[in-house]
């Protein structure tokens, strides 16, 4: 070990004690991402317990000239939180952060530690009657500092917004090692420039988020789902609109996904209901309200015979209970790890205005269809965002790591040009990370690259909080 290694380890440990910097072992749970597609090696994996120790942890970096990596659940999907392949980084690990502070029902705000995973938040929210409405499918293992960084979406951004919308207030360590306390549970709030706004959806560049506070809502009374069978994605969107039109702010999520990803959960988890099979496209509804189930229910029934009637839709069915709806979220939420089960694939996060993605969709189809032969289209996603996930997965049988190395540049041309004809954007909700720091330098406006690089070189003059994430240098 050389010497310098050797200071700047003992300088660690005597900022969040020996026990909380693991330097040897597998550290596979830190180094690896969720995808497997990234895998570095950390100097070190520290993980404090507190604000004061996260605050610690930046002035011995800055003392000692390293770099570090902040890290939540580690179930990023752009390769922005895990150490790159030097082995000189520090892996700051939140996890030990995960306290709930409070819960402020009169304010319907809670305030919460970085690194408590979004599900125990959840948890906290509802044992006081009050829902956190921030729900993805990695919420048994993300963390609320993390959904922050990368400004999460997920499955109810359709009425209640993003994390970004959700959040009033935050802590963060800033690169020198100070603490800022900006944890508010205002509303409103112009006292100049929006700091909480600069370090959401900054994916750990800017600073280190420490806590949040978080907006609440009443609990509904009820929640229901329902499942639609359509022919095609034009379909889906007037689906979307007639489902506005009769429920209102009522509907808090609109799912879509195309046969092919249903084919793959099936085929991974035969254990999980397979609802209304053979249809081309298929859309998942969620209603909230504050009247009973029957109400709600009667509800769905009467917009899905509308839809019916106008040949929208080809059937359909509602959750008659908890259970079911859950079964049908379930089947929804393993579309990613059916695929991972599959094999690597080149992963979109496009948003598009809604109006846009029959064509986009039908176009792009088309094009890649014709430029490889076989090739499987994982098509799903939020479409009450304007949000898909474009997945796209090599010709059965195919080697899918060959693939993804030999065709993802290719590929990415074809569906990011089109996303852009559409007046599109290549990242909806996962963030830029490592995957995507050089394509949004060719497709965001040179301006606007150009003001982002002044406020990295503001707030972290000697590039050591997550270097060459988001913006390479
Ligand atoms: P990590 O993966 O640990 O980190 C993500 C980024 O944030 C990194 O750049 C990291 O450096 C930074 N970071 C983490 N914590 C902090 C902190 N305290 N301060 C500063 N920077 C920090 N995303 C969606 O938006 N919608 C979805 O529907 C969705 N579904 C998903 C489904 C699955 C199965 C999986 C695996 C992922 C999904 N995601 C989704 C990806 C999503 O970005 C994450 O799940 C989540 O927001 C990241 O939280 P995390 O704690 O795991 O962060
Ligand atoms: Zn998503």
């Amino acid at each position: 070990m050389t010497i310098a290694k050797t200071a700047a380890l003992a300088a660690l440990r005597s900022a969040v004690g020996a026990d909380q910097v693991l330097a040897e072992g597998d550290l596979a749970a830190y180094e690896q991402d969720w995808r497997r597609r990234w895998r570095g090696k950390a100097l070190a994996v520290v993980r404090p317990g507190s604000t004061a120790e996260v605050a610690a942890v930046l002035r011995v970096c800055a003392a000692q000239g390293l770099s570090l990596v902040p890290q939540g659940g580690n179930t990023g999907l752009v390769g922005g939180g895990v150490p790159d392949g030097s082995g000189t980084q520090v892996l700051l690990s939140l996890q030990r952060l995960n306290r709930v502070r409070r819960i402020d029902a009169a304010n319907l705000a809670m305030t919460v530690e970085a690194g408590c995973v979004l599900q125990a938040a959840q948890e906290a929210a509802a044992a006081q009657g009050l829902l956190l409405p921030l729900s993805l499918a990695a919420e048994g293992s993300c963390t609320i500092g993390g959904n922050l960084a990368t400004n999460a979406g997920g499955t109810q951004v359709l009425r209640y917004g993003n994390a970004r919308a959700l959040c009033l207030g935050l802590e963060v360590v800033t690169a020198a090692g100070e603490v800022w306390d900006g944890l508010s549970g205002l509303r409103k709030d112009n006292t100049g420039y929006d700091l909480r706004d600069l370090f959401i959806g900054s994916e750990g560049t800017l600073g280190v988020i420490t806590a949040a506070t978080m907006v609440l809502v009443p609990q509904p009374a009820a929640i229901t789902t329902a499942l639609a069978a359509l022919a095609s994605v034009r379909d889906a969107v007037a689906l979307l609109e007639l489902a506005r039109a009769r429920l209102g702010a009522g509907l808090t999520g609109f799912e879509l996904m195309n046969r092919f990803s249903l084919d793959l959960v099936a085929r991974h988890f035969p254990q999980l209901p397979a609802p209304l099979p053979g249809a081309a496209w298929t859309v998942l509804l969620e209603q909230s309200d504050n009247e009973g189930e029957a109400q709600a229910r009667a509800r769905f029934e009467s917009l899905l015979g509308e839809a019916l009637e106008r040949g929208l839709i080809g059937d359909a069915a509602v959750a008659e209970s908890l259970a079911q709806s859950q079964g049908l979220w379930q089947v929804r939420e393993s579309i990613p790890l059916a695929q991972a089960e599959e094999g690597l694939n080149i992963k979109h996060d496009i948003a598009l205005p809604v109006s846009a993605i029959p064509e986009f969709v039908e176009q792009t189809d088309a094009a890649l269809q014709a430029r490889i032969d076989g090739v499987r289209l994982v098509d799903f996603g939020h479409l009450g965002d304007g949000n898909l996930h474009y997945n796209v997965q090599a010709p059965a049988g195919g080697d899918a790591r060959r693939f993804l190395a030999e065709r993802e540049h290719e590929v990415n041309t074809i569906v990011y040009d089109a996303v852009q004809r559409f007046g599109g954007s290549i990242s909806a909700e996962h963030g830029v990370g490592e995957l995507k720091r050089e394509e949004i330098v060719e497709r965001k406006s040179a301006v606007a690259i150009a003001l982002m690089r002044q406020i990295k070189r503001a707030l972290d003059p000697d590039n050591r909080l997550n270097p060459n994430r988001v913006l390479t240098r």
